[in-house]
């Protein structure tokens, strides 16, 4: 694998609810490992909103298992599962994989068959291909007032053109 390969995101949706729930079955993704913030819910939510709680219920009653991994902390993670009951890891330090492989385990997940769901690159992305998992990237649900994060958008451009260039072949 190239160093460049490593940022590539395997599918790549404007948000979770363009995934249909039978996408997961036609890939062959039996664990899901979500991200939270950005990706089910913005910073500012301390809980999914009822359409992505439903998506969760979708796509869980299609037979993938489902967990919760943030860099966020384990109040936070906490708090948002609440409504789910998932298994979870809060600050999870992607894209170190220490923590999305115990996490794997305790799922009993095979890599082949796991993919993470985040919305960024240089944490969601690299730490599943690190961990050699696939990785289906989302837009970020919101940037609004956070130069950091939209500086961060500014270079995963390069990334997501060149994802688009190789699924156009
Ligand atoms: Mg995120």
């Amino acid at each position: 694998m190239k160093i460049k390969d490593y940022f590539i995101p395997d599918f790549y949706y404007s948000s979770v609810l363009r995934i249909k729930p039978e996408f997961f079955a036609e890939n062959n993704i039996r664990f899901l490992i979500c991200d939270i913030d950005n990706t089910l819910a913005t910073y500012e939510s301390r809980i999914a909103d009822e359409e992505r709680r439903r998506w969760l219920d979708l796509v869980e009653s299609t037979g993938v298992r489902i967990a919760f991994i943030s860099n966020n902390s384990e109040r936070r993670v906490y708090t948002f599962n609440t409504m789910h009951g998932y298994f979870t890891e809060s600050r999870a330090g992607k894209p170190f994989t220490r923590k999305l492989r115990r996490l794997m385990k305790l799922m009993d997940a095979v890599p082949e068959q796991t993919a993470i769901l985040g919305d960024q690159i240089f944490t969601d992305v690299l730490c599943a291909k690190r961990a050699g998992i696939r990785a289906v990237l989302v837009m970020s649900m919101d940037v609004k007032g956070k130069p950091f994060l939209k500086m961060k958008k500014f270079f995963e451009r390069y990334f997501i053109n060149a994802y688009r260039r190789r699924t156009e072949k």
